[in-house]
């Protein structure tokens, strides 16, 4: 990590703090109203001794030089690090030889141009005619580099060839299929080619929709070290900013849709690329927003009403972390993320919805209800719910969820709404959602419960202390990728770490558990030098 303690040592946080916050002097310390809420009675200290910054007041956080202009510019990790290390005049080149994700992203790069070019050529009248009749605009085009892979199966191969990339990269990117007798081939043909950016908009995949008749109808690159579809959301790298900037964003299924939203003026639109959402996709969305609205189709929409493992991606995320310390109170609080679901009309794509109604897409976002109140009609439409069976069916459902809520008026609330679609008193209820609850459904709930009384925020103080201790915590999380399994890990946050390189490596742990690839998305700053 050279490159960071060289950017830390080089600058002083008082002299960057006092570009956005007008210090005064304390003690040891410097002092200020928080520039990250409102308050009279200054709680914001700078400390020039240990480069740290902390609001003991509503925030109730803090952290480096980085997690300051992070937060101040409303940026992430990488951006800051080239805020700060053009100030402190750090360059942030990297020595010796590109590593393999650079070739990867290079072929990735190169394959995407061609498919431009042979979309752009005679041969792609057809799927020009396509765009066309999709109503997708130059614009567009170009922003997502649409391309066309060509029929045959061996022109991208050529192509790479006379370009003179080693054809075995090509195949690690998965842009060229290997048989087992050896013969090679393209992976996709005779497909429109949606390239797919990672979160600093580099190729990291494609998508290919079938031109004509053949299946599958879409295509994805396989996993690949830069690649991981369920740890990818189609437009995030273009949907970030205003998603941040709105706290809130859209989540479609489909390329199109998010290209037709993106058209449309709605740019907070990602794209889950058709499969229900993954945890770390989640993961990505909630370090972004905190406001989500899931654009489902009547399809989708009633398999997550059936399917726990669907539920169970979203279920953590909703609630709200808070641990009290004995002597400190209240250190840390991650607000729960609010997801609301916009149930699709019948027979409609949100492509064709935003094209042909901009006013009814608006409409039917905005007026998109909480996940619950989907959730409770929907499941209780799946059963039977005049017989003993389907009533206790659709309660052991819906019973984990409706205790999720930190507010007891939304529980009761919940459960009043449940009643009603069972058709039962709420009286009748209650004792039912009890005995459910202790049964089986809140095991997770108990299980964040005990551990919140267990470990009282153990790890903000001692990170505090010792920087040395957070290096510790990070080998010991990294050389055990089967923590992940466990869910407590998702009540954790990057913020209990004080470095910011700490934080960005934790967040990326909290990722997909491939090695590789996370050393891949990682800012090549914070890999071993
Ligand atoms: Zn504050």
């Amino acid at each position: 990590m050279g490159v960071l303690d060289d950017i830390k040592a080089r600058l002083d946080i008082v002299d960057v703090v006092s570009d956005h916050v007008q210090l005064k002097k304390a003690g040891r310390n410097f002092k200020a109203p928080c520039p990250f809420h409102s308050e009279k009675t200054p709680s914001f200290i700078v400390n020039p001794e240990r480069q740290s910054w902390h609001c003991f007041g509503a925030c109730s956080t803090g952290g480096d030089v980085f997690s300051f202009i992070m937060r101040t510019e409303k940026v992430e990790f990488a951006e800051a690090l080239r805020t700060l290390a053009q100030r402190s005049g750090v360059s942030l080149e990297r020595k010796g030889p590109p590593g393999r994700s650079d070739a990867l992203h290079r072929v990735n790069d190169a394959a995407a141009a061609f498919y431009r070019k042979v979309l752009a050529s005679p041969a792609g009248e057809a799927t020009r005619k396509y765009l066309d009749e999709r109503g997708v605009n130059d614009e567009m085009r170009e922003t997502f580099k649409l391309g066309l892979s060509p029929e045959g199966g061996q022109a991208l191969k050529a192509h790479l060839g006379d370009q003179g990339f080693d054809l075995d990269i090509a195949a690690e990117a998965g842009l060229i299929h290997k048989a087992d007798d050896g013969r090679t081939r393209d992976f996709f043909w005779a497909r429109l080619m949606f390239p797919i950016a990672d979160r600093q908009g580099r190729i990291a995949g494609f998508g290919g929709r079938i031109m004509g008749d053949g299946q599958p109808k879409y295509l994805n690159t396989p996993a690949t070290p830069i690649f991981d579809k369920r740890g990818t959301l189609y437009a995030l790298n273009l949907a970030a900013d205003s998603m941040r900037d709105r706290d809130a964003g859209v989540i479609v299924e489909g390329y199109m849709d998010a290209i037709a939203a993106h058209q449309h003026g709605f740019t907070n639109v990602v794209a889950s690329m058709g499969t229900a959402l993954t945890e770390s996709q989640v993961g990505l969305l909630k370090s972004i927003a905190h406001n989500f609205v899931l654009a489902l189709d009547p399809d989708a929409a009633g398999k997550m009403a059936t399917d726990r493992g669907l539920l169970d991606v979203w279920e953590p995320m909703l609630r709200a972390v808070t641990r009290i310390h004995p002597k400190l109170g209240r250190l840390h609080t991650r607000a729960p993320i609010k997801l609301r679901i916009a149930a699709l009309p019948e027979g409609k794509d949100p492509d064709e919805l935003i094209r042909h109604s901009h006013d009814e897409w608006q409409k039917l976002t905005e007026n998109a209800v909480s996940l619950m109140d989907y959730l409770i009609p929907a499941v209780a439409a799946q059963h039977d719910v005049t017989t003993d069976e389907g009533k206790a069916a659709a309660v052991q459902t819906l019973a984990p969820l409706i205790t999720t809520p930190e507010n007891p008026f939304e529980q009761a609330r919940y459960r009043d709404q449940l009643a009603k679609a069972l058709k039962i008193s709420p009286d009748m209820l209650t004792p039912i959602l009890q005995q459910m609850q202790r049964a089986s459904g809140n095991q997770n709930r108990s299980r964040y419960q005990r551990r919140d009384q267990r470990t009282p925020a153990g790890p903000v103080i001692a990170a505090n202390r010792s920087i040395g201790v957070e290096d510790y915590a990070l080998a010991l999380l990294f050389s055990r990728p089967e923590l992940h399994e466990h869910e407590w890990v998702q009540t954790f946050s990057p913020q209990f770490f004080h470095k910011s390189e700490s934080r960005e490596l934790f967040a990326a742990w909290l990722k997909p558990p491939a090695i590789d690839a996370l050393r891949d998305s990682l800012d090549a700053s914070l890999h071993p030098v």
